[in-house]
């Protein structure tokens, strides 16, 4: 590509809203530009280099038998009623009406979508499992969309959504797209670590964060120094805005013994029913105490009180209120004690209902163990206590700390949405049985900003091989010195024949100008035609390690690959 003919708007200036590496120089390198905030458009540059991290997803997803479809982003309210999402996704969800006013919401991902077209197309246990997956734009009204492409409120996803007759099956692609993403994020270049996430607003169980390690990076990482335990302690979102704590609170009356419990406690209070229908558990956490009210398998909320002390005066919540806290869940939770509640979450709740449930490791932490299961994976909601040099969870090494960008997160989903939206089959008996799902969700965007976050110079950006937008940039130093021109236009065709892409600078700028956009655009390796044109010699310069060296026209081709 000449670079007269292309589109690349570089800037000497640092952009004035652009706090991160990966923000400002793709924007001085004339890779994206802000269209709105959080909403951006690709540049040429910016296009290419988007399309080969897409590249590789898609070669990395067909290779585990996943495959490409594309879904609408305008989507139904109805369908999002029916998962319950349209009313706990909260204000994230961008919601639109049509000129009839019937309600759509712009797809924040695609659970709702794909589980009913599976649900009305497959109806056999014949054709399960099946994995498909897209690379699409995703809407987020995300509160504060910011750092470039790392936080976007339109932005591009890789979803995948797997479908299965039995949890062994969903195990095994579960198995099968971690490895995916291993190879994905490797061959990114990228230095990452697998982590225990938190299932936050998706539900579901079993699930894992891959994470870029990055000092700019919004989740903190818990992980063993001497294993391979690695965890995000991130809690689930925080729903509080209009509720206030009770200042002369006194304590609650439930709470008679604070202390330690251990399993069997835990059952015990589980059993024990409210006034009101509730089933309830109260323990203590460091000095703060966590009530759990349930009622029901699935929709299960977790209410944690600041402190259990000063929580008395509670009174029960008004329906209204209930459905504003709890969305979709509040009907099969019923009326709760809402005067101090601060957190609301269901996920640890979940682990606790299935039987897997927790005790007091030590005075300080409370951590879910579970007998019968992987003990990581539950372990993951008491580390909001965990401190770095403490023990960790699995009996080796000490917890250390760094902080990671979240590229992307797999899910065992299980029959949540299935059984909202009806996705059922009929097994080898002829039985009607609800499918079990996972999904699996790659920031394509994002991941090409924390290449950039790892990939990068006081110069510019110095992109992996695999990712580059071109693979040589070619330079004239003056193209008015015909020796130069004539060599520049001859290597660029002849590099181009033996499938090389290549940059080709032939603008009449001053060479300062011409080296300084090539450090910022970073393309692996420039070569600069310049004095020694008339004996065949290029000067060739290595992005990543700064080596300089003149070599000769017909040496190229070895040298290169
Ligand atoms: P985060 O915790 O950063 O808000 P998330 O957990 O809400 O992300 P998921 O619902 O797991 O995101 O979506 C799958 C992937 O989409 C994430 O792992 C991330 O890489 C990407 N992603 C999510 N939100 C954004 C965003 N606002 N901008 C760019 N990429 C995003
Ligand atoms: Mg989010
Ligand atoms: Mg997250
Ligand atoms: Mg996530």
């Amino acid at each position: 590509m000449r670079h007269s003919q292309t589109l690349i708007p570089t800037l000497k200036e640092v952009p004035a809203d652009a706090e991160i590496a990966s923000h400002k120089l793709l924007v001085r390198a004339g890779y994206i530009r802000q269209t709105a905030a959080g909403v951006y458009s690709f540049l040429p540059l910016g296009n290419r280099v988007l399309k080969h991290v897409e590249e590789i997803i898609r070669e990395e997803m067909d290779r585990v038998g996943a495959v490409e479809m594309l879904m609408p982003a305008l989507q139904p309210a109805d369908l999002w009623k029916q998962s319950g999402r349209w009313y706990n996704f909260g204000a994230e969800l961008m919601r639109v009406n049509d000129r009839h006013e019937r309600q759509f919401a712009l797809g924040a991902t695609h659970e709702e979508v794909i589980t009913k077209l599976i649900g009305d197309e497959v109806k056999s246990y014949k054709r399960l499992p099946l994995t498909v997956y897209q690379i699409q734009s995703k809407f987020r009204d995300e509160k504060r969309p910011r750092f470039g492409l790392l936080r976007g409120r339109e932005f591009t996803m890789k979803d995948a959504y797997s479908f299965h007759q039995s949890t062994e099956s969903l195990d095994d692609m579960y198995d099968k797209m971690f490895r995916a993403y291993s190879n994905i994020f490797r061959r990114c270049g990228l230095d990452f670590r697998a982590v225990i996430a938190d299932s936050g607003a998706m539900g579901g169980k079993d699930t894992h964060e891959f994470m870029v390690l990055s000092e700019i990076g919004e989740d903190t990482i818990a992980y063993s120094d001497h294993s391979s335990f690695a965890a995000n302690i991130e809690m689930a979102p925080v729903n509080n805005e209009y509720l206030q704590p009770n200042e002369e609170a006194k304590p609650l009356e439930l709470i008679d013994t604070p202390g330690r419990y251990t399993m069997h406690d835990v059952a015990q209070y589980l059993d024990q029913p409210l006034a009101n229908g509730m089933k309830s558990l109260l323990f203590k956490v460091d000095e703060e105490f966590v009530l759990v009210l349930s009622r029901g398998d699935h929709d299960i909320n977790e209410v944690k009180l600041k402190n259990a002390y000063q929580a008395t005066n509670v009174e029960m919540a008004t329906e209204a209120e209930i459905n504003e806290v709890l969305g979709a869940n509040a009907g099969s939770v019923g009326p709760v004690h809402i005067d101090q509640i601060d957190v609301i979450a269901d996920h640890a709740v979940r682990s606790i209902m299935n039987g897997y449930c927790g005790a007091n490791q030590d005075d300080k932490h409370f951590i879910n163990v579970c007998p019968d299961r992987d003990f990581k994976v539950n372990a993951y909601y008491d580390l909001r206590f965990i401190q770095e040099g403490d023990p960790s969870p699995d009996g080796q090494g000490t917890i250390q700390f760094a902080r990671g960008i979240e590229v992307g997160h797999v899910f065992k989903l299980g029959n949540i949405y299935a059984d909202k939206i009806g996705a059922g089959f009929l097994n080898e008996q002829g039985k009607q049985e609800t499918m079990t799902m996972g999904c699996y969700g790659i920031g394509v965007s994002r991941t090409l900003a924390a290449i950039v976050e790892q990939f990068h110079d006081e110069d510019g950006i110095v992109w992996p091989k695999a990712i580059a937008p071109y693979d040589l940039h070619l330079l004239t130093m003056n193209p008015k010195h015909q020796d130069q021109f004539e060599l520049s236009e001859s290597l660029y065709q002849q590099l181009q024949q033996k499938r090389f892409s290549v940059l080709y600078d032939d603008r009449k700028e001053r060479p300062g100008v011409k080296f300084a956009d090539s450090d910022l655009i970073g393309l692996p390796v420039r070569l600069t035609v310049g004095k020694r044109a008339q004996e065949g010699y290029v000067e060739c310069k290595v992005r990543a390690t700064g080596e300089q060296f003149d070599i000769h026209i017909s040496e190229l081709d070895e040298k290169l690959t």
